[in-house]
């Protein structure tokens, strides 16, 4: 189900388009305004969900929750929203946050029962005086702000759950579907920055852990005089060392979106030698002249690059190991 439909995705994109446009490029060519980025297979649908906004000189902030929103609604994808593998007591939990360009940002953690979280986090930025809520109170604001309460977990993800029961033994796996999230950040015509990251989190988490994903900071930084960053892969080491601030702030001192990526993946390993050789966790970033740069911990990290220059790729970042 993990690897196998991986590849599944990469081949029908594949059928598409000749492979030498997938992986063929080794360093994608400098875009111009507008451009996209976001992690994985499946920013290559959020891309152009996102591409429609930017195209038409829309604002990044729009863009890029129309993005996010791609794969929570698709019940197929197994690592984000409707139909995301739920914790180890079978509960769908999602985390979800939300930054623009004035550096207005909001958050939602552990919220059940909603498709589309990046939008509730936009409403806790834009109809709140806070950043962040969580659990109980989130569904509650959510409700009230009109969203449906729904299920989320899918005939499919309720038997890989119960599958799971039977060891029930909590081990990320790098690159598989139990630790995926979209991470998604633009760069409008105006030249305005904006992100947004959505997760159903590591599958068979503890109830109530919380991820890098909806912290802001930690899996998306906006900054629109430098740049932008967000993360996907083990939360808590992404956490650990504030990892897309990390990221925009080591732009600010005149590294490349590339050379930050790849310090930020440096200070992991610094920091856990030995167990960053077992986990993933990917970073990409984006300036604010639209130079792109991604790095992993390991290989198979991939996402999707949308500018004039390269209509919708899937490249596959370096990497560390
Ligand atoms: N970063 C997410 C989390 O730790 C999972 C992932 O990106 O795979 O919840």
């Amino acid at each position: 189900m993990t690897t196998r439909r991986k590849f599944i995705q990469i081949g029908t994109l594949a059928s598409l388009a000749p492979i030498s446009r997938i992986f063929g490029m080794k360093r994608p060519p400098m875009p111009s305004k507008p451009v996209v980025i976001s992690t994985w297979n499946f920013g290559h649908g959020a891309n152009a969900e996102a591409w429609k906004i930017l195209s038409t000189n829309g604002r990044a902030l729009d863009a890029v929750e129309a993005g996010a929103r791609v794969p929570e609604g698709d019940p197929k994808e197994s690592s984000v929203g409707l139909g995301g593998l739920p914790d180890r007591d079978g509960r769908v939990t999602l985390d979800s946050c939300i930054m623009d360009e004035y550096a207005n940002c909001g958050a939602v953690a552990c919220l059940e029962h909603i498709v589309h979280p990046v939008s509730v986090a936009r409403k806790v930025m834009e109809k709140t005086p806070h950043v962040f809520l969580v659990g109980d109170g989130a569904l509650k604001f959510a409700l009230e702000q009109g969203f449906k309460k729904e299920k989320l977990l899918t005939a499919e993800s309720e038997k890989a759950w119960k599958d799971w029961l039977k060891t029930a033994q909590y081990k990320p796996v790098a690159n598989i579907e139990n630790h995926d999230t979209i991470g998604i950040v633009a760069l409008d015509v105006n030249q305005n920055l904006s992100g947004a990251c959505t997760t159903s989190g590591m599958a068979y988490k503890m109830h109530g852990r919380v991820g890098d994903s909806p912290i802001i900071g930690a899996a998306l930084f906006v900054d629109n005089e430098i740049g932008a960053a967000t993360s996907t892969g083990v939360g808590e080491e992404v956490i650990r060392i504030v990892g897309s601030h990390l990221v925009v702030e080591l732009m600010r001192q005149g590294n490349t979106p590339q050379q930050a990526c790849e310090l930020a993946v440096a200070r992991i390993v610094k920091n856990q030698p030995k167990k960053s050789k077992e986990i993933q966790v990917g970073f990409l970033a984006l300036n604010k002249n639209g130079e792109t740069g991604a790095y992993a911990l390991q290989k198979g990290f991939t996402y999707a690059l949308y500018s004039n220059e390269i209509p919708n790729k899937i490249f596959e970042a370096k990497s560390y190991y």
